[in-house]
């Protein structure tokens, strides 16, 4: 079938099915049942089209995702640091296919138009739907001379997958004595600690590889989540390895040189060997196209996570403005769930739950045997979410050997269950 008479038949309403979950021929609203369409496949999407068709399997859902393999960031930093392969991070959507009935297809997504309720893909089919679920990611601003293409030379790798490799790659080339710099972003941003752990596992393959290096973080905030038990472990395990520079005391970025790995702070030429600039961020791009922003983030009812925008689109994960809560996987999945609940109520004419409780909990390894980790309980109210008191809590400080060994476990145990949450 050609393009046009594919556009023709969708134009007339005729009713065609899928003839394989993975390759889209055409597509109408189907007559008996509702459908739902989830774009992106990451922490947010996946959990999504699996909560909705576990929560309503009379729901019709497609997940569209451009890649056939995501790789997790979470415990991306361990393959960074050589502790893991990249195949530790790879995940698949086979079981949401054949467990789950999700109809998945693998192209990219052009627009989420939610006036037409269709979904344009970049091939030029168009998906129609009674609702959406938008959960894009991020993308990256370019600035000070980091501009598209930079990334070959000094990785930021906080999207995983080839990145995650040329990180590992330029830190495994590097020479001992060599300086490590890292370009950490100004808030709001992807995970919170997520540059921190970095650094820490960095370190630790430094200390066991070459442990002449240094390490020098240029960062764009005055402070940083977990600050007091990162700086704690540093100094126990690395000693003075590692150097903190904030925003107020020469670490803000006046000017990049990705090539050169040179970066100008107000007071100084900083001269890498290898450069991890990590750019300012904002909601990926397909948000901006749907016209699902203002500013640079996605603006929800944080009941449902429905767009405050575009009626019957909803926007989770990273992309969405969903403070207090951190951008994390966990918080992603987290909503993921509310929303295909909300959803399904919504579809089903019954009340939606109100309100609705989320949660997040944050580990981070600051080496292979030593992690740290906040936890927090939220509750959505009219135009916010707050945290509930009492709820969650921080790792100690001063904490023993074997307190800290544990909580790496758990980190371990975290991924395991994470993961098999989304595509298990
Ligand atoms: C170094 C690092 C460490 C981290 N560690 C942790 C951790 O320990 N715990 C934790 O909870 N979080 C962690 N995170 C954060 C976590 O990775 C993100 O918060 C999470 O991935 C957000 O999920 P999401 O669904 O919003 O976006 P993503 O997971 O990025 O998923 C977006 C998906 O949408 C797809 N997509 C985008 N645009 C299109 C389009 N136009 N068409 C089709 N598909 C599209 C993408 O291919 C992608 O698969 C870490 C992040 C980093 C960078």
């Amino acid at each position: 079938m050609n393009r046009r008479n594919f556009n023709k038949l969708l134009v007339s309403s005729v009713a065609l099915s899928f003839t394989a979950c993975s390759s889209l021929t055409s597509v109408s609203l189907p007559k008996d049942k509702k459908r739902v369409v989830v774009v992106g496949g990451g922490f947010g999407g996946a959990t999504a089209a699996k909560y909705l068709k576990k929560f309503s399997p009379e729901t019709e859902v497609i997940l569209i995702e451009q890649n056939e393999n995501y790789y997790t960031c979470p415990f991306g930093n361990t393959v960074i640091a050589g502790m893991n392969d990249i195949e530790y991070i790879k995940h698949d959507y086979k079981t949401l296919e054949s467990k789950y009935k999700v109809q998945v297809i693998h192209e990219k997504v052009a627009k989420v138009d939610g006036v037409a309720h269709t979904v344009i893909l970049e091939n030029g089919d168009v998906i129609p739907f009674h609702k959406a679920i938008v959960s894009p990611g991020i993308d990256f601003k370019y600035e000070k001379g980091y501009v598209e293409g930079s990334e070959m030379y000094s990785p930021h790798a906080y999207k995983a997958g080839p990145q995650t490799t040329l990180l590992r790659e330029q830190l495994e080339g590097m020479k001992d004595g060599g300086t490590y710099v890292m370009v950490s972003p100004p808030n709001p941003f992807r995970c919170p600690p997520g540059p921190y752990e970095r650094i820490s596992l960095v370190a630790h393959y430094l200390k066991n590889n070459k442990p002449n290096s240094k390490i020098i973080i240029l960062d764009q905030k005055a402070k940083f989540s977990k600050q007091g038990l990162f700086q704690e472990g540093w100094e126990k395990l690395y000693g003075d390895m590692i150097e903190w520079r904030s925003v107020e005391f020469g670490g803000k970025v006046e000017k990049v040189d990705p090539m050169k790995k040179e970066i100008t702070t107000e007071d100084e030429v900083v001269k890498a060997d290898v450069l991890n600039y990590i750019p300012s961020q904002k909601a990926g791009k397909l948000a901006f196209d749907s016209g699902l922003t203002k500013g640079d983030w996605c603006p929800v009812n944080t009941k449902t996570f429905e767009s405050r925008i575009v009626k019957d689109v909803y926007v989770i994960g990273d992309a969405s403005i969903a403070s207090k809560m951190p951008k994390s996987g966990f918080s992603a999945n987290s909503q993921a769930k509310i929303a295909a609940l909300q959803i399904t109520r919504k579809l089903r004419n019954k009340p939606i739950v109100n309100p609705p409780k989320l949660a997040n909990t944050c580990y981070s390894l600051v080496a292979p045997n030593y992690g740290i980790s906040v936890a927090a309980v939220y509750e959505a109210h009219e135009d916010k979410i707050i945290k509930v008191p009492g709820a969650g809590g921080l790792s100690p400080m001063n904490a023993s050997e074997g307190f800290r060994a544990t909580e790496a476990e758990y980190a371990v145990g975290w991924y395991k269950n994470q993961t098999a949450d989304m595509f298990s």
